[in-house]
Formats: structure tokens, C-alpha cells, sequence
């Protein structure tokens, strides 16, 4: 910028040269003779002379023609002498003129003090905008915070209920203390670790303990810092850095959020925001440029992984992911007694009987929650916080929250353990299913109201028609356990018949398996799953086909309902059980649930 303005001055200078030149061109080309005063004198004696205009310094005029009477005659000009001297001169007879007075100097003047000072006045204006917000001028600058070690002081010590993940990170910290013990055995620390969960839970809090246990300098900036003023400017961003980060290895960058510089290229409502793909591109190439035994860790945050472009997620990039999930009771016991540290507490204050209160709450809320009940402690002219300010406390939060539809009520909470423990028996009881490892009714996202993680023991290639019906069981256990225990059922169940009627229609119409059928395929041509829609009018099947072939789906499905709900019926003590401990704790492990089951067999 500096440079540019240099320069402009230089052209500036150049173009009224060009202008003067051109002025003196004319003149010339105009063929005003200039002529000494003495010639002019004599040739006024010898009434050569027609007119002349006679100016303070200058003597403009007219020339007779001697050839040509009727013509304009030359053109003549002459500066002024004084009178008396020039007198005294012709006597002597002296070649005498008058020096034309250069006008070069003034009229360049008259240019340049202008112009000087409309840059003198721009210099100073811009001086004071990048004054008021740095960034403006400093376009390629960056913005990213730099921490250093002591500044932070925010430790493992500080975050709480996500064990899981904080292990996980504990090994990069252990990296960026000792990398020689990395490298020495060849190694290697992933070069990206994506932080997934949803918001509140302390992902930015984690980010920040790797850096104060390590304590190596901690750049921080958000994705949507990246994409914003002016084009090109985000992947500049990312190239600055990066720069800086090399500079003070070992460090870690953090990019909060994101999501909003990696969401996928060629989604979105703007088809092509070159911006932030140049951006994203950008990203992707530093990361493939820096090697982590630098000691350079790259760390990010998102609450929408789904949407990030896959690019990010491919080895060498965000290669470890790290779910920060929401707490269950023991988890939110243990968040409370952190935040509980800074405030005073009176003698009945129970964290256990706190976390029982809030279920479904993130860190985040818990961390607002403690603050909001010191606050009403204050306003109550207490001297510490007691059970009555927290239930308080409690209960506004839980408003808030209402209002955003996170939480879901006592009722609710039991259809959806029941729900959950009816997939898992179902799903234990039956084999070729995947174990179960842990049932959880901590609500996360909008959608899943609760789930049952299932681990796949292997890769699977192929699948008997046996596993195939006891996956479609399993997935109608959920609604079979509504059905035995409420003799109700729920809207809860949508996602699970959809994935049971796509399974037992794929067993009728892809796969041969069904014998009133017969090993036929009809699946036609091949459906458009972009659009997530059959072709229509497509069919390469009669309409009396289409009906057996839909009656045929509805036995599988019916016939697995059925034998989910036996299997539960047989188990029902089990189930009672379980839920109840779900109900309590929020989570229960594959491993208790497999206890119960044993002792009802036994
Ligand atoms: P996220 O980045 O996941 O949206 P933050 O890390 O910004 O969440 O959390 C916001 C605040 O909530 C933190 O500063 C902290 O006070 C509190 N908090 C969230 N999760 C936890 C946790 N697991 N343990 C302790 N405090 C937490
Ligand atoms: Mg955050
Ligand atoms: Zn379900």
C-alpha cells in the first residue's frame, strides 16, 4: 500500500511535465517568433511592425508581410526593456533582449503544492481509520489470538464429565512436551484433531486446557473470522497463520466453529461462494505442507460435522476426532464441583442432588446455572449460595432451555429409556447382532432423543438373510418395549421403521429373499439416492407385483415386530430393570445390561 502511493506521485509528476512540454509545443508550433527588443525597435522604426499588445513584462504583435500585403504577417514577441537603458544601448549599438522569465518553476508549483496536499490529507485519514480498526489496512494481517502459556490458565483440572475425550487429548499434550519421544520411535502425532459435539460442552474449554498443560503458545481464531471483508483476504488469513504458528513451534492453532469456513464446497444457498472455498482451499494446503513433528498441532471445533467437506476429515487432515458429548448424571455431578469452587457454598448444597435436577444440560448451562444462583444469593443478601438459591437458579434455566426445546420431560424421558433398553435386549438376545457397549438417554441433537451405541465387530461384506431379520427385530424393539410397557406407542419410532422397511425392502426386491417372490431383482434402475427418490414410472414390475411385493415387506416387518415383542415379553423383568437404572443414571453399559439378562435366565 505504502509503495503504491510512491508511486502514483512519480506518474502524478510525470503527466504535468508531458503537459508543460506540450504547452511549450504549441507555442512553437504556433511560430510566435521571440525576437530581441533591439529588433523589435528597429523594425518598429522601419514600420514593419502592425500591432502590437503590450503586457507588463512581454510585447506581443504583428510583423508586416513584405510578400504577401493581405496576409496575417509573423507572429513576434519580445520581453520588455527598459526604455532609457535601451536608448543609451542602440547609441552604442548593442544587440540588446529582455530575459524571458521562467514561468517553468511557478507554474510546476502551482501543481504540485495542490497535490501534495490532497496526499498529505488522504496519508493522515488513513492513518487514523487503521488507528481506529486495525485490520482494515493490515488486510492480509492476521487476527488470531495468540495466547501464551500463563495468559490461559485454564487446565484439565478445570474441565470435567467428558473423561473420554480429555484421555484422548492427553496424549497430544503429552506430544508437546516430549516430541523427542515421538519421534524417536518414528511416531507419528496426528496432524489434525477435530473436536465434535454439541455446543456448550466445552470444546473450546478442552482446547485451551491442551495448550495450559502443555503450555506452548495457543492461536486461536474462529472459522468465521477467516471469511469476511474482502475477497482473498481468508486464504491470506490462513497463510499468515500458519506463518506465525511455524515461527513459534511448538504451539497449537485452534479454529473454533469450523463449520463455517469447512462446510462443503458446492453446497449452500450461493452455489460457489469462491470466498470461502479459496479459503477452505487454502487450509487444506497448509495442512498438507506442515509436518506435526515441527510440533505444530492443529486443533478445531464444530457442533455440525456432518456438513464439513470431506476433504478436512481425510488422513493427514482432521484425522482424530473427538466426540465431546453432553454429560450424563456423574459427568454433570463432576461439572458442578468445578464451578462450584468459586463461590461460596452453605453446608447444603449437594452437587449429586444438583446433577439429578439437570438433565439434558450442557457444561455451558451448568457453569450459568452456578453463576445465576450466586447472583440470587446476592439479591437475597445471603452470604453463600444455599440449595433454595440453586433450585431457583434451576428452574430459570430450565426455562430458558424449554423454550429452546433441549430438554424433554419426565414422560417423555420414560417413554424414550424404555424405548432404548427394547432395542438393546432385542438386539442381545438375538445373535449376529452388534454388541451392545453403552444405552444413553442423554438427549442430544434434535432428532435422537436418546440412543444405543452398537459397535460393529467386523467389516462386513456379506449378510445372511438370519442377520438381516434380526436387524430389522432389533430396530423395531424400540417401539415393540412401548408397545408391551405403555400399550401405547410413540412418534419416537419414525427413523427406526424407515431403516426396517429400506432393510426388508431390499430383502424382497434386491436380494431374492423373500420366496413367495423368488430369487428375482426388481430394484430397476438404480435408485436416485441424491435426491433420496425413486425414479418414478420406472418399474420393470406389473402392478399385481408391486402389491405382492409390498405385502411381502409388511409380513417381514409384521413377523419381526412380533418376535421383538416375545423376546421382551420373555425379558420383561430384565427390562423393568434396566430401565429403572437408565432412568437414574442416564446411561447404562452393555455389560450391566448383559448382567440383568443373565440373572432373569438363571
Ligand atoms: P463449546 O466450545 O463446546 O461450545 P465452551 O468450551 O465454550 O463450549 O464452554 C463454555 C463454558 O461452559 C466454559 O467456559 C465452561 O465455563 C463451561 N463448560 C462447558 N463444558 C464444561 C465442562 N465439561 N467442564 C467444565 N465447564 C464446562
Ligand atoms: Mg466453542
Ligand atoms: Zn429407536
Amino acid at each position: 500500500m505504502e509503495k503504491h502511493h510512491k508511486f502514483s506521485i512519480w506518474y502524478v509528476l510525470l503527466g504535468f511535465w508531458i503537459v508543460l512540454l506540450f504547452q511549450h509545443m504549441l507555442v512553437t508550433a504556433m511560430a510566435i517568433k521571440t525576437i530581441p527588443y533591439s529588433e523589435f525597435l528597429r523594425l518598429l522604426k522601419e514600420d514593419k511592425v502592425v500591432e502590437v499588445a503590450i503586457g507588463a513584462d512581454q510585447i506581443q504583435g504583428r510583423l508586416k508581410d513584405s510578400d504577401n500585403p493581405a496576409g496575417r504577417g509573423t507572429l513576434f514577441r519580445t520581453v520588455r526593456v527598459d526604455p532609457e537603458i535601451s536608448k543609451i544601448l542602440a547609441e552604442h549599438n548593442v544587440t540588446f533582449k529582455g530575459e524571458l522569465e521562467s514561468t517553468f518553476v511557478r507554474d510546476l508549483m502551482s501543481w504540485i503544492v495542490p497535490v501534495f496536499m490532497f496526499v498529505g490529507i488522504w496519508y493522515f485519514a488513513m492513518r487514523r481509520i487503521q488507528n481506529q480498526q486495525p485490520g482494515f489496512m493490515t488486510l492480509g494481517k492476521n487476527k488470531a489470538r495468540i495466547y501464551e502459556e500463563n495468559e490461559l490458565g485454564v487446565t484439565f483440572e478445570d474441565v470435567a464429565g467428558v473423561d473420554e475425550a480429555k484421555q484422548e487429548l492427553k496424549e497430544v499434550v503429552d506430544f508437546l512436551k516430549k516430541p523427542e519421544k515421538y519421534s524417536a520411535i518414528g511416531g507419528r502425532i496426528p496432524k489434525g484433531i477435530l473436536l465434535v459435539g454439541p455446543p456448550g460442552t466445552g470444546k473450546t474449554l478442552l482446547a485451551k486446557a491442551v495448550a495450559g498443560e502443555s503450555k506452548v503458545p495457543f492461536f486461536s481464531m474462529s472459522g468465521s473470522e477467516f471469511v469476511e471483508m474482502f475477497v482473498g483476504m481468508g486464504a491470506a488469513r490462513v497463510r499468515d497463520l500458519f506463518n506465525q504458528a511455524k515461527q513459534k513451534a511448538p504451539c497449537i492453532i485452534f479454529i473454533d466453529e469450523l463449520d463455517a469456513l469447512g462446510k462443503a464446497r458446492g453446497i449452500g444457498p450461493v452455489a460457489g461462494h469462491d470466498e470461502r472455498e479459496q479459503t477452505l482451499n487454502q487450509l487444506l494446503v497448509e495442512m498438507d505442507g506442515f509436518d506435526p513433528s515441527a510440533g505444530v498441532i492443529l486443533m478445531a471445533a464444530t457442533n455440525r460435522p456432518e456438513i464439513l467437506d470431506p476433504a478436512l476429515l481425510r488422513p493427514g487432515r482432521f484425522d482424530r476426532q473427538v466426540l465431546v458429548d453432553r454429560p450424563d448424571k456423574l459427568g454433570r455431578e463432576a461439572i458442578v464441583k468445578v464451578h462450584l469452587r468459586n463461590v461460596k457454598t452453605a453446608p447444603d448444597v449437594d452437587p449429586a442432588e444438583i446433577a439429578a435436577m439437570t438433565s439434558g444440560m450442557s457444561g455451558a448451562d451448568l457453569a450459568n446455572l452456578v453463576n445465576e444462583a450466586a447472583l440470587l444469593a446476592v439479591r437475597n443478601g445471603k452470604s453463600e449460595v444455599t440449595m433454595a438459591e440453586i433450585r431457583e437458579a434451576v428452574e430459570r434455566v430450565i426455562a430458558g432451555l424449554e423454550k429452546k426445546n433441549r430438554l424433554i420431560n419426565p414422560e417423555e424421558k420414560k417413554i424414550v429409556a424404555y424405548h432404548e433398553i427394547g432395542h438393546a435386549i432385542v438386539a442381545m438376545s438375538l445373535p449376529g447382532t452388534d454388541p451392545v457397549q453403552k444405552i444413553t438417554i442423554v438427549p442430544r441433537g434434535v432428532a435422537a432423543l436418546g440412543y444405543t451405541m452398537q459397535v460393529p465387530t467386523e467389516d462386513r461384506f456379506l449378510m445372511k438373510r438370519s442377520e438381516l431379520l434380526n436387524k430389522i427385530a432389533t430396530l423395531l424393539g424400540g417401539r415393540a418395549a412401548e408397545k408391551l410397557v405403555f400399550e401405547d406407542i410413540s412418534t419416537g419410532a419414525h427413523n427406526d421403521l424407515a431403516r426396517a422397511t429400506d432393510i426388508a425392502r431390499s430383502m424382497v426386491v434386491q436380494y431374492g429373499m423373500s420366496e413367495k417372490i423368488g430369487q428375482v431383482y426388481f430394484a430397476g434402475r438404480q435408485n436416485n439416492s441424491f435426491l433420496g427418490i425413486d425414479e418414478e414410472g420406472a418399474k420393470p414390475y406389473s402392478p399385481a407385483t408391486a402389491e405382492m411385493i409390498d405385502k411381502e415387506i409388511r409380513q417381514i416387518i409384521s413377523n419381526q415386530f412380533q418376535r421383538a415383542v416375545e423376546i421382551l415379553s420373555s425379558q420383561r423383568q430384565a427390562l423393568e430393570k434396566a430401565a429403572a437404572i437408565l432412568l437414574e443414571k442416564e446411561t447404562i453399559e452393555g455389560k450391566e445390561l448383559a448382567e440383568l439378562l443373565n440373572d432373569q435366565s438363571e
